[in-house]
């Protein structure tokens, strides 16, 4: 297991030699400590990324994409081995992780390596006499902050862009979940990355990510977490005037037509907030029901929740592992705490599961809550496996119930009315909708939120503009210029 930063494409300890403990959330027990880095072995990192950049840009578009397609082979190639890592790291169940996890990195790095040279210009039809035309440009060093929640697929969302436009990258995984991130580094060397293309820093956020963002030699950041953090990282870029791009926080609206099949629907509103123990920001964690199908549909949604096989997530059968963190657990807990004292009403789970063989993870019960829209709990994100319930009777009250938060990141509908389904989708205030499903996401479809879930893009062709600059150069051809002056 590596567990040492991974600087100008050498493995070294940090400058302070100071660790951080990473454990199992299945059971508490220590997993392992890897290198901190503080803002020392940040300044490091950008220092390795600059130097790299001026070859690495230069670089045969073809060429730089060539790297992304062996390492999305070299994921595939050891898929077991990081699937098995990711699961003891995060707690996600084995089944997602070798069945979404790693397919979906290995899939993103497959889909830029290909995009590195479709990355094409433009020439725009000026006055006569000119050529004008535009190329796209790699920003430079790029700092890059993610989550725990979705480590390792998070290297290729953040890191297969920017690649393949030609920058190179400062990445610090959160501190709870840095190893998949390490072992992917460690992946990137044995394919042939160049040394300082990509360097990986884990630490803490007030140290190693605060100086990511101010850091003078770093062209943009694109951050992934909390709205909180969030607003604190753009203000602190304007400094340095950096382009910041943000992945926030998300409430998704989850809404139940009375015509909708309700098979389907339980089972997708279900995938839509328990899948990785409801911490995904895109989580559907507002079920908007239709008043005529709300009983039906609860009866068969709660039984479902109450079916849900917790367990060590290492297990096969396992269908919802602990979440990430005592810490993350403590503070869901605290929501369900505050939804009782509003008087939402619990209609299953609430708290902690009974098991003895789980006493010592940080697993929680799937929970099934009615609560008013103006509770905490309908209103902030929880990011657990809680999902609250609200009623509509009309088209335009599910769309007032559904825009009703500050957030904008996905949104899904269950309906067989196609002009309904195209009307709600246009109307949802979200980055992402989703039609009779929930949760997809593809290396080329735009990925990213509205609101206070931020702004930009994550995938597609989007992402390719996200990590360029567009230059523009004027050629005289035969144009004659007027004399303005003698
Ligand atoms: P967080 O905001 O606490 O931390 C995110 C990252 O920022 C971590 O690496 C952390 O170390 C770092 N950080 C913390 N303080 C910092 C600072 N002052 N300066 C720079 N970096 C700092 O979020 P979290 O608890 O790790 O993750 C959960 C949040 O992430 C949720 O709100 C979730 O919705 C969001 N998220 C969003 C998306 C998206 O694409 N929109 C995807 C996944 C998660």
């Amino acid at each position: 297991m590596q567990t040492q930063l991974f600087i100008g494409g050498e493995f070294v300890d940090g400058a302070d030699g100071a660790g951080i403990e990473v454990h199992d959330p299945h059971d508490g027990s220590l997993l392992t400590e890897v290198a901190e880095a503080r803002a020392v072995d940040v300044d490091r990192a950008v220092e390795a990324a600059g130097k790299a950049f001026a070859s690495w840009r230069h670089w045969p578009a073809d060429q730089r994409g060539r790297l992304l397609l062996k390492l999305a082979d070299a994921i595939e190639q050891h898929a077991e081995e990081l699937a098995l890592l990711e699961t003891r790291d995060t707690g996600h169940p084995i089944r997602d992780t070798q069945g979404l996890d790693v397919p979906r990195t290995a899939a993103t790095f497959r889909y830029f390596g290909g995009m590195a040279d479709k990355l094409q210009g433009s020439v725009i039809p000026v006055e006569r006499g000119f050529l004008d035309y535009v190329v796209r440009e790699p920003i430079g060093v790029v700092g890059q902050i993610v989550p725990w929640n979705f480590p390792l697929m998070f290297t290729s969302w953040k890191m297969g862009p920017a690649l393949a436009a030609g920058n190179t990258v400062v990445l610090k995984p959160s501190e709870l979940t840095p190893l998949s991130t390490l072992r992917v580094a460690e992946l990137m060397a044995e394919v042939g990355f160049p040394p300082g293309v990509v360097n990986i820093v884990p630490g803490y956020g007030a140290t190693a990510g605060a100086r990511i963002v101010e850091h003078p030699g770093i062209g943009k950041i694109s951050f992934t977490g909390s709205t909180s953090v969030g607003r604190g990282v753009a203000r602190d870029a304007a400094d340095t005037v950096k382009r910041v791009h943000l992945e926030l926080g998300g409430k998704g609206a989850n809404i139940v037509f009375d015509d909708a099949d309700l098979n389907a629907a339980v089972q997708g509103s279900a995938f839509a907030i328990f899948h990785n123990q409801g911490q995904a920001c895109i989580a559907g964690s507002r079920l908007i029901l239709h008043e005529r199908i709300a009983e039906e549909f609860l009866d068969r949604f709660v039984t479902l929740a109450r079916s849900i096989r917790l367990g060590d997530p290492k297990q096969a059968e396992t269908q919802m592992g602990p979440l990430t963190s005592v810490g993350h657990r403590d503070r869901v807990l605290s929501y369900l705490a505050a939804a009782r004292e509003e008087g939402s009403e619990v209609l299953t789970g609430g708290g902690r599961p009974q098991e003895a063989e789980l006493a010592a993870g940080c697993y929680l019960e799937p929970t099934v809550i009615a609560a008013e829209p103006s509770h905490r709990v309908a209103r902030e994100e929880v990011f657990g496996p809680v999902v609250t319930v609200h009623r509509f009777r009309t088209d335009a009250e599910a769309l007032s119930l559904a825009n009703a938060v500050e957030y904008g990141l996905g949104g899904g509908l269950w309906t067989r009315d196609l002009s309904r389904a195209h009307r709600t989708a246009r109307e949802l205030r979200a980055g992402m909708v989703w039609v009779n499903s929930y949760k997809r996401v593809n290396p080329g479809s735009p990925f990213g939120g509205v609101g206070r879930s931020g702004y930009g893009r994550e995938m597609g062709f989007e992402a390719m503009r996200e990590y360029t600059e567009a230059k523009a150069v004027w050629v005289n051809v035969d144009a004659d210029l007027p004399r303005l002056y003698g």
